[in-house]
């Protein structure tokens, strides 16, 4: 007769999912391009010193004074650069300069 509907279930819900998602104020990941303009001003960061050699274009235009004087087959068989360049297309100008083309 006594029959209790023991149920016992729904009846322990935690919600803790509220702290998940905190807002870490990073500003070395958050400058992206667009949104905040509050990042530090940083004095023009120079080009790293890499090569005391000259610019880009100074150096292509080496590159191609020096394929210029490669004869074309052996330029095709550097088409994919070597191990020293490490694949440059046509290879740099020092690989070139080893092999004895200097422009
Ligand atoms: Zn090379």
């Amino acid at each position: 007769m006594g029959r209790e509907p023991h149920s016992a279930g729904a009846a322990s819900q935690s919600s803790a999912s509220s702290e998940l998602q905190r807002q870490e104020p990073r500003s070395a990941e958050a400058r992206k391009k667009s949104g905040h303009g509050k990042t530090m001003k940083r004095p023009a960061a120079k080009k790293a010193a890499r090569r005391p050699m000259g610019t880009v274009a100074e150096r292509e235009a080496r590159r191609r004074a020096v394929l210029a004087i490669v004869p074309r087959e052996l330029r095709e068989q550097f088409r994919d650069g070597c191990a020293t360049c490490r694949g440059r297309a046509y290879c740099t100008v020092s690989c070139w300069a080893k092999r004895g083309f200097i422009a």
